[in-house]
């Protein structure tokens, strides 16, 4: 029976022959009096983990962030176009929830968190990251070591919380050399023109005060044991991939050669607002997708929805995030 709107509305009927005819039986109580519960008014905790060889990874769900879609979203598509592709995908068109989701890699000697949220200096709506790790009974101070891609805010600025503190107390910072060359050049900074200058001071705020500890990587090294540093250039001067190897297994954390894959990997020639080189954006873009749809090579995104991970499927002139199946077990 197709549940064509005029079915669904005349279901109660069909609902009311079945018990009849005994055959709903675990529909039996539908009308008893039941014991109202609160409504929680929360979010459940949002974290989902899955293995990598002998590596257990976390995806954790830092939040989202709410903007109203204008324009100059997509600098080289009508808004039109990117508004079609957000009705075909259920999304409203007016507004853009991206999502953050961090990484917190086990790789079974170290506990290694991948980007950090926004902590206190976001919004009601982010900087849960530290919630979802005490919701695994992990607490920050277990953490040894954070890896940063790159120095935006919303990847950085959860490594230090609004009062000065460093949240993650026992961790090394570890970042990306391309990335500390251009964002802590005091000369650049000040020659920045004014929308980039609070960028530049959101950077200096969590690593200028302990710059000397911050460890300093370059693409190709093997940063932790496990995990590979990758150029992945154009959205930031130093952005950086991480290929977390294990058994034969890899997973490439991609964090920002997409915004939300559900607009660039479909249209990996679109350039998004936040892409510094936008022509090293894009090709940087299409060779990993490429390189993932080829070798069917497991993806973690920052800004997909969570959990924010799965394989990549060619479609059409572009991609597809097709997401990992969920599952409640490792
Ligand atoms: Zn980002």
């Amino acid at each position: 029976m197709a549940l064509h709107r005029r079915n669904i509305l005349t279901a109660g009927a069909g609902l009311g022959a079945a018990l009849m005819a005994g055959t709903a039986p675990l529909l039996g109580s539908v009308g008893a009096a039941q014991a109202a519960a609160p409504l929680a008014g929360t979010p459940t905790p949002a974290t989902f983990r899955f293995k990598v060889g002998t590596i257990e990874v976390t995806a954790l769900h830092d939040g989202i962030g709410s903007r109203p879609l204008d324009a100059s979203f997509v600098r080289n598509a009508d808004l039109k176009d990117v508004q079609a592709v957000l009705a075909e995908n259920f999304l409203p068109t007016d507004t853009l929830n991206i999502s953050f989701t961090t990484l917190l890699v086990n790789t079974g000697s170290k506990l290694v968190l991948i980007d950090t949220g926004f902590n206190d200096n976001g919004g009601p709506t982010n900087g849960r990251t530290v919630a979802q790790l005490k919701s695994l009974g992990i607490e920050p101070s277990q953490i040894d070591v954070v890896l940063l891609s790159h120095f935006h805010g919303d990847h950085l600025q959860g490594a230090r919380a609004k009062d000065g503190k460093l949240v993650y107390p026992n961790a090394e910072i570890m970042a990306p050399e391309n990335e500390w060359g251009f964002w802590m050049d005091d000369a650049r900074m000040a020659a920045a023109p004014d929308a980039m200058k609070g960028a530049f001071a959101g950077v200096h705020r969590v690593l200028k005060p302990n710059a000397n500890d911050v460890k300093r990587f370059k693409w190709g090294q093997e940063v932790v044991t496990g995990i590979t540093a990758v150029d992945a250039s154009g959205h930031t001067p130093g952005h950086t991939a991480f290929a977390i190897s294990s058994g034969g297994k890899t997973l490439m954390y991609v964090a920002d050669i997409t915004n939300t894959p559900i607009l660039f990997a479909r249209n990996p020639e679109w350039r998004v607002m936040f892409d510094m080189d936008a022509d090293k954006a894009v090709a940087t873009r299409k060779r990993i997708l490429d390189m993932a749809a080829t070798d069917k090579i497991q993806l973690s995104f920052y800004h997909a929805n969570f959990p924010s991970t799965g394989f990549i499927a060619k479609e059409g002139s572009g991609y597809r995030l097709v997401p990992m199946a969920w599952t409640g077990v490792l």
